[in-house]
């Protein structure tokens, strides 16, 4: 990760509950977490934050998951930065629709505390340059 001490992981995610959760479990871990409620808070803030991998709920207002993870894919510098899916429901399809999206990983909620931050650790180091 750089010289970064800690790698930085945006959770976007509309469910308070849901968020502070995942923001937790993380920082615990040596993870700089960041948590933003929707899509558009997501971009607006993506170059400030400039994250090392994305969790990303597929179910939020305005525009959902899909749509977000694709107008991040647009964008250069945020080409092949790990996007993971989070959804409640696992669809049929959802895993598929995730990955055509950009998605590079598929996760469904309710998250298991103890094997989550493991997950987020392997997915991060396939993605290490
Ligand atoms: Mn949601």
């Amino acid at each position: 990760m750089d010289n970064k001490n800690k790698p930085v992981i945006l959770v976007v995610e509309d469910n308070d509950d849901n968020r502070q959760l995942v923001l937790k479990v993380l920082s615990r871990r040596n993870y700089e977490v960041v948590g933003v409620v929707d899509g558009n808070e997501a971009l607006e803030r993506l170059n400030t934050i400039n994250p090392d991998l994305i969790l990303m709920d597929i179910n939020l207002p305005n525009m959902d998951g899909y749509e977000v993870t694709r107008r991040i894919r647009q964008q250069e510098n945020f080409a092949t930065l790990p996007i993971v899916a989070l959804t409640a429901h696992a669809m049929v399809g959802d895993e598929e629709k995730s990955l055509a999206a950009g998605c590079d990983a598929y996760i469904t909620k309710p998250i298991n505390v103890r094997t989550f931050p493991e997950t987020i650790a392997t997915i991060l180091k396939e993605h290490m340059p």
